[in-house]
């Protein structure tokens, strides 16, 4: 189901499905009147035709017994006393045999002076009827026509006068009544209710029973008057039928309603509601026939085509919004697809955009990153200045530990030079050889203290190759051997399956190894099996050679001042406190690191970590 998105569009909907509904209503309004008022004409025509056929079907039949020589003796006082009796008994015969209500002559003064029912208690013979229209219609014109109900009986019927006329004149009226009955009952079985109205506008034939002797107009006091004197209508009440017009439609054809108010009727059809009223008056009469078509039927099938008409548009309606939706809908999509290509194109844009500043930024990191490289150049060559300088500090230090350290065997060398110089003047030879074998020992000295400071004054090469570090060890050992032989020290060490290689300068790094395991000796000496464990570990890139002795460990004070130049423990002559310091510079230089701890069992572990050579 489409969902509505306006509110208007609903609206013009409805007003089309309404109006749609009202003219198919009004259009099928004026078909279906134009049909029964095509149906009405043919009605009122035949009815017409009906009526007229039964009245002239009596016409003549009064004209004729002016050649009825019995009736103008009588009339003209000629044919004695029998006269009267003959004259009704012809009527009586004749009434008989043209099935009329009775038929009568009257004198010129309007009294009965014969009838055809003569017989009868309440015949007309000796009545006045001079009062009645058609008398003085016949008299004036020679024939008079009346409707009228009957002043003796009561009875219906339609009076055709016509005058008698003898040698002397006008000798009197010939009256015949016939009743129009048979006529109405053949009208009651009609589809549409059929009327005959006189010129007072008072019903006198109708297919509805209930509609006889009402009034189609008001009737005024004058005429009502007239009424009761001619007792045309026998004092009948003469009830409106309460036809109320609802428009003229031609000339004789109108709209009406007829109210239910007016007098209770039983008929097959309805009597009440709206009608099509098509009159016409009756050539001969004063009479309008009239014609009522009932509109239900044209209203039912109006509302049917109202109904049909208002369904056909809902469904047009319908359709037209399913494909306004339909083309919404697609609208909708058009804009969401092309919303999703600008988005596309923004993406691709910003992208470009983004790769373009990236690759500015990258432009940029680079040329940062060769910066920082510059920087770092340069920072490293001012570092190496520095610890040149540093170094150039420490040299400073030096000279007054050189001064101090040098000072005390030059001048115990020069004593006991002068003093050799002495006992070889006096011929003391062997005295002699001890001062000079001192004198020796003395220059060892001094000739390793000078030794030392050669290697701290050296400045690193600079150059790393891959080194095996397993096999650093073993020259390190190699160049020990004698010591550790001496000492009669026991090596424990393995090497990884993958030997680990670090980038560092060998000589320099045996250089360190030599110093620690020199150092773990010189912790261990006097006790009579030393050991030294040597273990690896890998991890992270780095490798770390852990070199342990089982001597007494650090001091507290040796951990404070371990790395500090000329911090040493050991007499005078064995150390100078050189070896940490020196071994911590080159493996900084190497970007590794040195630290010294005590093991939990006992001993110090010295733990040099290297970073590994990236493998090929
Ligand atoms: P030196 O060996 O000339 O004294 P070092 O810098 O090599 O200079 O050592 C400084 C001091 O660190 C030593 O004098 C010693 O007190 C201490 N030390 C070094 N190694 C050990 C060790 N393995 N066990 C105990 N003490 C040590």
């Amino acid at each position: 189901m489409p969902r509505f998105r306006s509110l208007p569009l609903l609206l013009v909907c409805l007003l089309l499905v309404g109006l749609s509904g009202f003219s198919a209503y009004r259009i099928g309004q004026r078909l279906g009147i134009a049909d029964l008022r095509a149906t009405g004409l043919h009605r009122l025509d035949l009815y017409a035709a009906s009526l007229e056929r039964e009245i002239g079907k009596y016409a003549f039949l009064p004209g004729t017994l002016n050649l009825e020589p019995a009736v103008l003796d009588l009339l003209a006082g000629q044919g004695g006393d029998a006269a009267g009796g003959r004259v009704n008994a012809y009527l009586e015969k004749l009434n008989e045999r043209a099935g009329t209500l009775s038929i009568y002559v009257l004198d010129a003064s309007g009294k009965v002076a014969a009838a055809s029912n003569w017989r009868r208690p309440d015949s007309f013979v000796g009545e006045d009827l001079s009062f009645r229209p058609y008398f003085r219609e016949a008299i004036e014109t020679g024939t008079g026509r009346f409707f009228g109900i009957g002043t003796t009986r009561g009875e219906p019927g339609y009076y055709l006068a016509s005058a008698l006329t003898g040698e002397s004149g006008t000798l009197g009226v010939a009256v015949i009544k016939v009743s129009l009955e048979q006529l109405e009952k053949s009208w009651s079985t009609v589809e549409a209710p059929v009327l005959v109205a006189d010129e007072n506008g008072v019903v006198i034939l109708s297919a509805v029973a209930g509609w006889k002797f009402t009034t189609l107009r008001p009737l005024d006091e004058a005429t009502r008057a007239a009424f009761d004197h001619t007792q045309q209508y026998n004092r009948r009440a003469l009830q409106p039928l309460g036809v109320r017009p609802l428009g003229d439609i031609d000339y004789g054809v109108r709209l009406v309603h007829i109210a239910a108010s007016g007098p209770e009727t039983i008929s097959v059809y309805p009597v009440t509601g709206r009608f099509l009223e098509q009159s016409r008056t009756l050539p001969g009469t004063p009479w309008t026939l009239t014609v009522l078509s009932h509109l239900e039927q044209v209203d039912n099938l109006a509302q049917s085509r109202a109904a049909l008409a208002a369904i056909a548009a809902a469904c047009l309606c319908l359709l037209g919004i399913i494909l306004n939706e339909r083309r919404r809908h697609l609208r909708d999509r058009l804009a969401a697809r092309e919303a999703l290509q600008q988005a596309h194109d923004d993406l691709e844009r910003k992208v470009e955009e983004r790769t373009a500043d990236l690759s500015a930024a990258n432009r940029q990191l680079q040329d940062e990153i060769g910066e920082r490289i510059r920087a770092e150049r340069t920072l490293r060559a001012a570092q190496d200045e520095l610890v040149q300088a540093g170094k150039l500090a420490v040299i400073g230090q030096l000279s007054t530990g050189i001064a101090h350290e040098l000072n005390q065997p030059l001048a115990a060398l020069r004593t006991l030079s002068a003093n050799a110089e002495r006992f070889l003047e006096r011929g003391d030879v062997d005295t002699t050889r001890t001062n000079l074998g001192r004198i020796a020992d003395l220059v060892d000295r001094m000739g390793r203290i000078t030794g030392q400071l050669r290697n701290f004054a050296r400045k690193s090469s600079g150059q790393s190759a891959p080194v095996a570090l397993c096999h650093a060890v073993d020259n390190a050992l190699d160049l020990l051997d004698a010591r550790l032989r001496r000492a009669s020290a026991e090596v424990a060490r393995s090497c990884p399956v993958d030997e680990p290689v670090a980038l560092c300068d060998a000589n320099r790094l045996e250089q360190v190894l030599v110093n620690l395991i020199g150092n773990a000796l010189d912790a261990m000496a006097g006790q009579p099996r030393p050991r030294i464990d040597l273990a690896w570990e890998c991890a992270d890139g780095r490798v770390r050679l852990h070199v342990r002795d089982h001597g007494p460990g650090l001091s507290a004070e040796a951990q404070a001042h371990l790395f500090e130049p000329f911090f040493t423990t050991k007499p005078a002559g064995d150390g100078l406190g050189l070896g940490l310091t020196i071994s911590a510079g080159i493996v900084r230089d190497f970007g590794g690191s040195l630290h010294g701890a005590n093991h939990p069992d006992g001993g110090a572990v010295f733990t040099l970590e290297l970073p590994l050579a990236p493998t090929p």
